[in-house]
């Protein structure tokens, strides 16, 4: 194995222990948990909407230990975020001496070595197929799909934007628009931007005969924004053949192609960006979530032609801190040296035992993803939060999405071991709950 996947699990072993994970001690949540819990909800926005009551300390790789000394393992990744698992060696060292050096200086304003640095990897990861690209970093993917919108807007000197039913983009007030995922989150913050239309995810044609016939001609949409891989929207991947025809439509139109890989990007599903395994080059790519493991970091790389804005049409004050860039450089360094094949590898034979696992277990009526963003559909929307529920209660973490998915999305440097200790403690949380409902 290579050596900066083998850190991690050393280093879990030895600062969390190996003795059991999971390993629940208290009832959940525990004492000093709940005493947290309810400061929280003194003085915490309400608008966070809590899955489970989970109130983590310390982790190390993919242990998390909360405040009463419960041991989890982590198929939540923080949304997809760590994925290089929590607090990997070559990321904390890399984050230490970067905040020994330059903690901050405007990069909208003067020149970052590490900034730029980041930015010829980011671009050469995409050179393939894209050519020659630049880069904006921003500090969240809602800002990079902000970021984007003005871009192809700007570029193409359009109005319209279309978006996809289930998408999930952000929720600053462009990146809502865009957002189509469940209607609560866009309830009571209208009137959304002008010039966005929504078409049905994975559907051949639609936007031909329906949006450019009816809604808005192609010479006013400056863009098309799709999710390779739709991520809060349940982790569905896209019939084959469909992104290249949204491909296919710019191309015949002049529209920008924005991939949306937020979620999909940083090696999560098994290639450097999900792009990839349909060979389709995009003119903007948008990167987040997983590429900082953990650090407030993200990308607008962009084709070099298509990126021609001038100086002051955008900038920010803290995309791209210095310690988040290296804390990006040492994540890229854990992926191209062996996290992103693992991805792939591990995430192949998890999505085959979980098809095995499907035909055992009447109450999973699909399982899909590609390397490891992987969802599984559940009977009903309350059989999916049930499992969720009891899968805390047993020591792992996971998350619904969509309608009624699960979504499995754990660091990239997961071990065999700790693949085969989740998928028992999934199995029995789904029997436990299958029996309930009988
Ligand atoms: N785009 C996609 C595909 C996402 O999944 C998300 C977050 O889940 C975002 C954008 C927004 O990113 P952030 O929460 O970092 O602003």
């Amino acid at each position: 194995m290579s050596p900066l996947l083998t850190p991690t699990i050393t280093q879990t072993l030895a600062e969390l222990g190996t003795a059991r994970v999971p390993h629940i001690i208290t009832e959940l949540p525990g004492p000093i948990a709940r005493s947290i819990i309810a400061r929280d909800a003194a003085c915490v926005s309400p608008s966070l909407g809590r899955v489970y009551p989970l109130v983590p300390k310390r982790a190390r790789g993919l242990v998390i230990e909360d405040v009463d000394g419960n041991r989890f393992l982590d198929f939540n990744a923080g949304i997809a975020v760590n994925s290089t698992g929590h607090c990997h060696p070559h990321v904390l060292a890399a984050i230490e001496q970067q905040s020994r050096e330059l903690i901050h200086y405007c990069s909208s304003d003067w020149y970052l070595p590490v900034y730029i640095e980041l930015c010829e990897r980011l671009a050469a990861t995409v050179a393939p197929s894209m050519g020659p690209a630049k880069v904006f970093l921003a500090n969240s993917g809602t800002e990079a799909v902000e970021g984007a919108i003005k871009l192809a807007r700007f570029t193409t000197g359009r109005p319209n934007v279309i978006a996809f039913h289930g998408a999930f983009h952000g929720r600053s007030l462009g990146a809502l628009t865009l957002t189509a995922s469940k209607a609560k989150y866009r309830s009571g913050f209208g009137p959304m931007i002008a010039g966005v239309f929504h078409a049905p995810y994975g559907e051949f044609g639609y936007i031909d005969n329906v949006i450019f016939k009816h809604l808005s001609e192609p010479s006013d949409v400056a863009a098309i924004i799709v999710e390779p891989v739709q991520g809060e929207g349940g982790y569905v991947v896209p019939p084959p053949g469909w992104l290249a025809e949204l491909r296919e439509l710019c191309d015949q139109h002049g529209i920008v192609l924005i991939a949306d890989e937020v979620q999909t990007g940083a090696g999560r599903t098994g290639t450097m960006w999900a792009c990839e395994y349909e060979r389709i080059a995009p003119d903007i790519l948008l990167a987040g979530k997983g590429l900082a493991s953990g650090m407030p970091l993200a990308a607008i790389i962009a084709r070099s032609p298509i990126m021609q804005w001038t100086p002051g049409k955008h900038g920010s004050t803290f995309g791209g801190n210095p310690v988040a860039c290296a804390a990006a450089l040492a994540t890229l360094d854990i992926l191209q040296d062996g996290a992103i094949q693992n991805a792939a590898t591990i995430g192949a034979s998890l999505l085959a035992d979980l098809q095995t696992l499907r035909h055992r277990q009447h109450a999973i009526t699909a399982v899909h993803g590609r390397g490891l963003m992987i969802g599984i559909d559940f009977v009903s929307a309350e059989f999916a939060t049930a499992v969720e529920q009891e899968c805390f209660r047993r020591g792992l973490l996971v998350l619904t999405c969509g309608d009624r998915s699960l979504r499995i999305a754990p660091p990239l440097t997961i071990t065999e071991g700790e693949v085969r200790t989740g998928l028992h403690i999934l199995t029995d949380a789904i029997s436990a709950v299958a029996t309930i409902a009988a």
